[in-house]
């Protein structure tokens, strides 16, 4: 583990502590831990050192990203937006673009990624938010939904139809026309902020526009759903090895019919099942990882490949373990429960597993030809 893995992780570790549950059942992070967490650079740990950023490998930052979402999903999902909003900065805006955000992201200012609409979940292309230039100024009209961390937020990235292709701009939430509503009772990662976004007629300066727009809309989603779908691959490596552990520590000292329950065949089944769910998941994000790391032309795949491994597998291994604690994990404050809520979003988010088993096709077919 290098210097700057093990600091971030005894950071988060201490930031935590014992207080996800209530964190959960509030549906908010504190805001000083969230703001500290940012000013750190912390959210947004790959965020390069030039722009004040940590600078840490997709592999360091995978695995502090697992850390975290074995502790807490809900800041882990902020860590996934954050990092997915500078990402698309570092590969769709200019370098004075670059050079003005990318260290606000490193150093406290809190940023979500809006794509979805009512319209347009699975299929972005039903997008029809507006982005549009009006003498020197851009103008957005739209409106968004369930947008992780837009309740925290000071900046949203946010993609609309621009020219003949896409446009990608920066709205700051404090901006005119922009009204931000909390989605109401999520069933998992209760405190990650979850916001549908209106945007009316937003005026801001040209230079919010980044560069890369007039691009087609699924190259630019691509850039940035990359990154959002590793990371929240190894969020879900991290709510399994949650669950394994707790799940070892639990039948190591139940007993029922006169012994532990690990010592039954059929619960050791269960346990040998999870196990393998969680290092399955681990080498596919240390692969996609190695190939964000190496710049590797096979990333994209890579990156869908992990997320759709490891949400399936968080979501099977958070419900066995909930099995195995039958009664001790069927409350909502148990670790194994809210594991259990949190895992069955990832199969929703950054591409449904529906999505993702299309993708995955498309990529094997077009291997065989
Ligand atoms: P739909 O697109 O209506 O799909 C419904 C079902 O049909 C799904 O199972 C889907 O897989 C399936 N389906 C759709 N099309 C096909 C097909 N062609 N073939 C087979 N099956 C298909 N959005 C943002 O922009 N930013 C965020 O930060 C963000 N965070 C989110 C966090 C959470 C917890 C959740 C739940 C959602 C979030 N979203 C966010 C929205 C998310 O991206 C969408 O929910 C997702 O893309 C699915 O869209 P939908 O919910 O409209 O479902």
């Amino acid at each position: 583990m290098t210097e700057s893995l093990w600091q971030a992780t005894r950071l988060v570790t201490e930031a935590v502590g014992a207080h996800a549950d209530s964190w959960d059942r509030r549906g908010r992070l504190p805001d000083a831990v969230v703001r500290d967490l940012s000013r750190r650079g912390l959210l947004a740990a790959q965020i390069p050192a030039e722009y004040g950023g940590l600078g840490l490998s997709s592999r360091d930052n995978g695995e502090f990203t697992a850390h975290v979402g074995s502790l807490c999903s809900s800041l882990r999902s902020l860590m996934t937006s954050q990092g997915m909003a500078a990402w698309t900065l570092q590969r769709l805006a200019g370098a004075g673009q670059q050079a003005a955000f990318l260290p606000k992201l490193a150093g406290g200012k809190l940023a979500g990624v809006a794509f979805s609409e009512p319209s347009a979940g699975s299929d972005l292309s039903a997008i029809r938010t507006e982005i549009r230039t009006d003498g020197d100024a851009v103008v957005v009209q739209g409106e968004k939904v369930w947008v992780t961390g837009a309740a925290y937020a000071d900046l949203l990235v946010v993609f609309g139809s621009y020219r003949e292709g896409a446009g990608v701009v920066i709205v700051p939430t404090a901006t005119p026309g922009v009204r931000i509503h909390r989605v109401a009772d999520p069933l998992g990662c209760r405190a990650a902020g979850h916001a549908d976004v209106r945007l009316d007629e937003v005026r801001l300066p040209a230079d919010h526009l980044l560069s890369a727009s007039g691009a087609p809309l699924a190259m630019l989603v691509t850039a940035a759903l990359t990154y959002g779908r590793i990371s929240v691959a190894w969020g879900c490596v991290g709510m399994l090895r949650a669950c394994l552990a707790a799940s070892i520590r639990h039948t190591s000292v139940r007993v029922q019919f006169g012994k532990p329950l690990a010592e039954h065949q059929l619960v050791a089944r269960h346990l040998g099942e999870l196990a393998a769910a969680a290092q399955v998941a681990t080498l596919i994000c240390e692969h996609a990882s190695r190939c964000w790391d190496e710049a590797r032309s096979d990333l994209v795949t890579a990156a869908v490949l992990a997320k759709h491994v490891a949400a399936r597998n968080a979501t099977q291994g958070a419900a066995a373990a909930v099995q195995l604690l039958a009664s001790a994990g069927a409350r909502d404050s148990h670790p194994v429960a809210r594991a259990y809520r949190d895992a069955k979003l990832m199969e929703i988010i950054e591409g449904s597993t529906e999505i993702c088993q299309l993708l995955l096709a498309e990529h094997a077919l077009a291997g065989s030809r």
